[in-house]
């Protein structure tokens, strides 16, 4: 048996360092015999920024900030939050016509009807003028509305309605510095100018450019695209998926709401000529950006068909970020775990990085080491994060290997020519037959065979040509049970959304 490990120090005040923090001064455990919490120290250099985008979240951030103790009344306020139902995906397919789809993935579970989920009565007999997630969710309505998922007077927290948040990155990291300091987590903001290796080759030691040497057990690197520890030290060698996924940078910009009273509860995101455009409409803003391949547009080029996208708004500069796509050969190496940007990152089609830093931090707190940090805890948690990493890449090749745009060479490569993973590869051509079922995906943690059934039939795939047998052929549907359980749906959903607050008001409330 090893030592108890008293102390973890994370480098980095992004999101990552202090959502880090914020979790395992909530969770960690007591290891010393004078069972004294474990001493968190957060190293952030006053000098280099972070990365200053990550707005948009999935629903597990719910989960994230109650287990942290923040409240979420603080949280609207200080982080001129605002509710997501899910995401609007514009113009990624067309329709059998030749015309633009636009669908919602959302937050919301489909019910099964006498024990088969609704996709398969929906593939065989549609839902009049509601397309699939307007056949079950009550989101289309809302999102229509411009509503918030609650009534006025709801709870804290109330999950009747599934939602995530948008936010403002820089006031989300600054409300949980705060959090965190209040709670007895050490600040220390400086530089680290070296980091020091024992003979095994575990960090030791941390030079700082004021206070000097900074002695360390267990140590979170949280800095960034840089990988200061996880790559520069200890020379882990990074995967990169850009075989699988072209886009490798990214602009962003702020921009004002041309109308401050109407605010959508979606993230969008348009296809555009090389990639897509995001927008996550915050209380007081709009954060948007552009995600596209340096291989079909050069910076200035990009920046012209983004700013066209956005109707050329007066003084807006969009900031390029160059993205590193891919994950480390492993995540913890000796007594380093690198979580956030640092650890890798996908592109951010599905907002799932934030959520990503949760499972790391949980995951880290299950197979917590003692100072041995034993192979067994490690290889464990270094499995999980590679699985996770694989699936959410997986989940994000589908919405390009589905597309069916063929009016730029992007979209025509970004369907033609990137590699698929084998697993996602072998799905695709079973979902020919059969939509997605559990048995296809059953280890997945954030998109299970719903979520691809949703974009599946978003898309309207089965209706333009992707379909080689007869979705569902064992399965004996009633179209008069679909019918009256349709309706019956809508009639239920319709009535809610009449009775949800208006998404402005909502957050008005919630701000006090
Ligand atoms: C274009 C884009 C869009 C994104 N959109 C989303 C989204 O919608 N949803 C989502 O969940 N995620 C999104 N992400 C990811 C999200 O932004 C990050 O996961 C999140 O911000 C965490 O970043 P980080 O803390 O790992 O890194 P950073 O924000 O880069 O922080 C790095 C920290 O390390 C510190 N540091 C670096 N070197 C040193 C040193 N030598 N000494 C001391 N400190 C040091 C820096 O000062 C900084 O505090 C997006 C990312 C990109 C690139």
């Amino acid at each position: 048996m090893g030592k108890p490990i008293k102390s973890v120090t994370i480098v980095g005040g992004g999101t990552a360092g202090w959502l880090t923090a914020a979790l395992l001064q909530a969770f960690g455990r007591a290891q010393s015999k004078d069972a004294k919490p474990l001493q968190i120290n957060v190293i952030e250099s006053p000098d280099i920024p972070t990365v200053g985008v990550g707005e948009a979240t999935t629903p597990g951030i719910v989960r994230t900030l109650q287990n942290a103790g923040l409240s979420e009344k603080e949280f609207f306020k200080r982080c001129n939050a605002s509710f997501k139902l899910g995401v609007s995906f514009d113009g990624w397919n067309v329709d059998a016509k030749g015309k633009p789809i636009s669908y919602i993935n959302p937050f919301v579970k489909a019910p099964n009807i006498r024990g088969i989920e609704i996709a398969n009565y929906f593939a065989k007999f549609g839902a009049g003028d509601q397309d699939y997630v307007g056949s079950y969710a009550i989101t289309n309505d809302l999102v229509r509305g411009l509503k918030g998922p609650r009534t006025l007077g709801s709870k804290e927290y109330d999950q009747s309605t599934g939602f995530a948040y948008h936010l403002d990155a820089g006031r989300f990291a600054g409300l949980l510095t705060e959090h965190c300091k209040a709670r007895g987590v050490r600040h220390i903001a400086e530089n680290v100018l070296e980091v020091k290796q024992d003979e095994s080759g575990n960090i030791s030691e941390l030079i700082l450019d004021k206070t000097g040497s900074h002695a360390v057990e267990l140590v979170i690197d949280c800095t960034g695209f840089r990988g200061l520890i996880i790559n520069q030290v200890l020379k882990e060698p990074f995967i990169d998926y850009s075989k699988y996924l072209a886009n490798d940078r990214a602009m962003a910009v702020q921009i004002k709401h041309k109308d401050q009273t109407k605010i959508e509860p979606v993230t969008r995101s348009t296809a555009l000529g090389a990639g897509w455009s995001w927008r996550v409409p915050l209380y007081n803003r709009i954060g948007t950006g552009y995600v596209y391949s340096s291989a079909h547009r050069t910076d200035d080029e990009a920046r012209d068909e983004f700013l066209a996208h956005l109707g050329n708004p007066e003084g807006a500069e969009p900031r390029i970020i160059p993205m590193r796509i891919g994950r480390n050969r492993n995540a913890w190496v000796k007594n380093c775990v690198a979580i956030g940007l640092s650890g890798g990152f996908i592109e951010p089609l599905e907002s799932t990085a934030i959520y990503m830093i949760d499972l790391a931090v949980r995951w880290l707190l299950t197979y917590f080491p003692e100072a041995d940090y034993a192979d067994p805890l490690r290889d464990r948690y270094n499995k999980l994060v590679d699985n996770l990493y694989n699936e959410v890449r997986d989940f994000i090749c589908v919405h390009y290997r589905l597309g069916n745009r063929t009016d730029s060479q992007y979209w025509i490569d970004a369907r033609e020519e990137l590699e698929l993973p084998d697993g996602l590869a072998e799905n695709l051509e079973l979902w020919r037959y059969n939509l997605p079922s559990y048995y296809d995906v059953p280890f997945n943690t954030i998109f299970d065979a719903q979520v691809y059934a949703a974009v599946l039939m978003g898309k309207q795939v089965y209706k333009t040509g992707y379909a080689k047998g007869n979705i569902g052929a064992g399965l004996n549907l009633d179209q008069k049970l679909w019918r009256e359980a349709h309706k019956q749906i809508r009639q239920n959903n319709l009535a809610r959304a009449q009775r949800a607050a208006d998404h402005r008001t909502l957050l008005a409330e919630l701000r006090g």
